[in-house]
């Protein structure tokens, strides 16, 4: 029995790479120093795997920015418009790629399966696929050279890759592959050349819902791989969910198979055992998970790996991360600002390299001989699970009532709007924003101050109620009919209730790759989730005192602040969105008695959270939308609630977002307003909403008329009785005088349209 490790975090325990790389961009450093940095940055990691004493490490997961990236580059995958003439191509053209020029825009960025990871989507449209380089074997050479370390090399899968570019038909999959098999077989035969034994082929497009002609076209490609490199192992790894097809998948003609056994609900294990696991192969046991930060439960893990025992001999097992690191932050040795009770049941990546050979150990040499280590494990996490922080009497009550928690309004939509339309009075196509007014230099260093203990708590209060009495004038002035208070006192709209809910910590260096150079630190839900004190109703209040107009009250809603946080392992995850739920829904009816009227929680995420299986994803929407209502429901009819999701491919929500049954939806659309304009024609939509206008995403101020445009193509399919005029989404990220700028002609392009109808 070996332990394996299918990829490592990039970006160093201080953020080193974030920093190299930034610094090369601003051309404070030379090229040859990016080399020499990240070179350093790699070989540290790949010493770290050594000394922890795994036995498969992987080379060639290192990046300048992103796998998929690389992958593109090495297969001359360039589009023309970046001005590539062969050769190896350069640092310039591989960074424009990913984040563009001044003469070419940056290739798409995508979410990649189901984590906050973005990939650059590579572009396949008028392509010529070539070998620019062969950069597995050189991250191989390195490591044996530099280290004497006889590393296993990864690469993107053909089919994976093809899948997740653009730029071709759906029916042409097929001659895509195969137009990149030849490269494929190159990189791999001079791998094999060098002495390779084994080479990791990530293959996670095998765990979402695959079609039979797709695993047709695996078993050809895989089978010509194997003809024409006989002499190198294949290690076909999947993650992220049980593989579709089980028996199909195991059965092709590679050498060995990775399986996640932790975000598989069960059915990778279930299917081993049913089916049996092909002779000769070997199996990666995905053990230790790779998504979440909590140490693992050692005997869980060491039932599974017992189970897998029972049919496959030890010597083909590999005990191995349920996916590549690079999920998780670095490590936990300097998270010294934690409560320990916390910090002793964390893992981040290097304890979960630790758990990897421990529990290798366990299996090889028996639980005995590591019997200290595994019940160092154990009490970590028992003393988690049975500190205060977990067992909330409260939080424990309501959770055991919940079925009792009202998820319905008192009121239909229709008697609702009927009462909302008497109270407010609003004109016809009623303007307002999304939330967030620009966070100016001034605001942020504001925050900082306080942060810092240099300003006082009542000089941070005062200058926060400034600038929401100047943005209340300039919303007034503009003749916005609902406003906002702008949303100056946060810096990021879950880090903010996380900070004033209970259950929740924050790292000090819990960094995770999200795209790039831009790391997240995501909050940390360890303890029950629980309401203490109003979050929001000063500010809110203050901002209604200062206007006749209906200030909408701004909350960020459950499912966000899960989908934005790491988890909990030991409750499933619609638990804590219904805790999450009923701490928000007590900040809501606060609100509601503070003489709030409209209010506003926000699900920008809901659609991240989508399970990558059709046969999960009904039982997600019913829960999270659940979790909305849990949230909404108390108040009375004439209260309106609104909420905002911000994406373009809605088409296939509408029936999700009805059910969520907000009185008003703000969607962000301007990016593709034709089609989603489109999927109304089809579908009846009866409640409030508001189909973004203008892109905020760009400084771009866009001319009334333009918007107007926009409105009447909406108005032919939605009525004006329940169409809102509003930006695609929060303006925080925008300047001062753009965002007055563009307002200023959205409410004048609503306006123009009024006298129209
Ligand atoms: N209310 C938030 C804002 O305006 C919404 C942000 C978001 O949708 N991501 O900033
Ligand atoms: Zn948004």
């Amino acid at each position: 029995m070996k332990s394996g490790n299918l990829g490592y975090p990039r970006i160093g325990l201080e953020r080193q790479w974030k920093k190299a790389l930034e610094s090369f961009w601003t051309g404070e450093l030379a090229e040859a120093d990016l080399h020499t940095r990240l070179k350093e940055i790699r070989l540290s990691n790949l010493r770290l795997q050594q000394e922890k004493g795994i036995d498969i490490i992987p080379v060639g997961d290192f990046t300048y920015y992103d796998h998929v990236l690389d992958t593109a580059v090495m297969f001359g995958l360039i589009p023309r418009r970046f001005g590539y003439e062969g050769g190896t191509p350069s640092l310039s053209v591989y960074y424009a790629m990913a984040r563009g020029s001044k003469d070419a825009a940056a290739c798409e960025m995508t979410k990649w399966f189901n984590t906050n990871y973005h990939y650059i989507v590579p572009e396949l449209d008028g392509a010529r696929p070539v070998l620019t380089g062969n950069r597995l074997l050189e991250a191989y050479a390195e490591a044996k050279e530099e280290l004497g370390i006889e590393g296993r090399p990864v690469l993107v899968g053909p089919l994976t890759f093809v899948k997740l570019a653009k730029g071709y038909a759906p029916g042409e999959l097929g001659d895509w592959v195969r137009r990149l098999l030849p490269l494929y077989v190159q990189v791999l035969r001079e791998l094999a050349e060098a002495g390779v034994q084994w080479v990791q082929v990530d293959e996670p497009i095998l765990s979402t819902n695959v079609t039979a002609e797709e695993l047709a076209l695996a078993e050809e490609l895989y089978g010509q791989l194997v003809r024409e490199v006989p002499d190198l192992r294949l290690f076909l790894q999947t993650y992220f969910e049980a593989v579709e097809a089980y028996e199909k998948v195991v059965a092709l003609p590679v050498h060995g198979i990775g399986l996640d056994f932790v975000h598989d609900g069960g059915r990778n294990l279930e299917a081993v055992l049913r089916c049996g696991f092909p002779d000769g192969k070997v199996l990666g046991v995905g053990l230790v998970d790779g998504r979440n930060i909590w140490a693992c439960d050692p005997d869980d893990k060491l039932k599974v790996l017992a189970a897998l025992r029972n049919g496959v001999e030890d010597s083909r097992l590999v005990v191995q991360p349920s996916c590549s690191l690079l999920h998780v932050p670095v490590s936990t040795v300097k998270e010294t600002g934690l409560d320990p009770v916390l910090h002793g049941a964390l893992a981040f990546a290097d304890q979960k390299l630790e758990e990897t050979v421990l529990l290798t150990k366990a299996g090889k040499l028996g639980e005995a001989a590591v019997a200290a280590e595994l019940e160092a494990l154990r009490k970590g996490r028992a003393a988690l699970n049975e500190s205060s922080f977990r067992n909330k009497a409260g939080v424990r009550k309501q959770m055991a009532g919940l079925a009792a928690q009202p998820v319905t309004r008192a009121g239909t939509f229709e008697e609702r709007r009927e009462r909302q339309e008497k109270r407010w009075q609003l004109p016809l196509l009623p303007t307002t924003t999304i939330g967030s007014f620009p966070q100016t230099p001034e605001v942020r260093s504001a925050r900082r101050k306080w942060r810092k203990g240099e300003w006082t708590e009542e000089q941070y209060q005062r200058f926060i109620r400034e600038e929401i009495g100047r943005w209340i004038g300039i919303q007034q002035e503009l003749g916005l009919d609902v406003l906002v208070h702008g949303e100056f006192e946060r810096n990021d709209m879950v880090e903010f209730f996380g900070e004033k809910l209970e259950g929740f910590a924050f790292t000090g260096n819990g960094w995770v790759q999200s795209y790039g150079s831009r790391c997240v630190k995501p909050p940390v839900i360890f303890g029950d989730v629980e309401y203490t004190a109003p979050m929001t109703v000063a500010e809110t209040v203050y901002a209604q005192s200062l206007s006749e107009a209906p200030v909408k009250g701004m909350l960020t809603g459950p499912v966000t602040i899960l989908n934005w946080s790491f988890v909990r392992d030991d409750l499933p995850r619609r638990d804590v969105a219904f805790q999450i739920a009923l701490a928000l829904r007590q900040e809501v009816e606060a609100l509601e008695a503070a003489g709030i009227g409209m209010i506003q929680v926000d699900e920008p995420a809901l659609r991240e959270g989508l399970p990558l299986k059709q046969l999960l994803v009904e039982e997600y929407l019913e829960w999270t939308v659940k979790a909305f209502r849990l949230s909404t429901s108390t108040v009375k009819d004439e209260t309106q609630i609104h909420t905002h999701m911000c994406y373009c491919e809605f088409q296939d929500m509408i029936g999700t977002i009805r059910a969520l049954d907000a009185d008003v939806i703000s969607i962000e659309t301007s990016r593709s307003h034709g089609e989603l304009i489109a999927s109304f024609e089809e579908e009846t939509y009866e409640l409030g909403i508001g189909l973004g206008v203008y892109d905020i995403h760009s400084p771009r101020v866009p001319p009334a008329a333009e918007m107007e445009g926009m409105i009447r193509r909406a108005l032919q399919v939605l009525s004006p009785r329940q169409f809102w005029i509003n930006p695609d989404c929060g303006l925080k990220t925008r300047r001062m005088l753009e965002t007055v700028a563009a307002l200023g002609n959205m409410v004048q392009a609503a306006k123009q349209v009024r006298t129209e109808l």
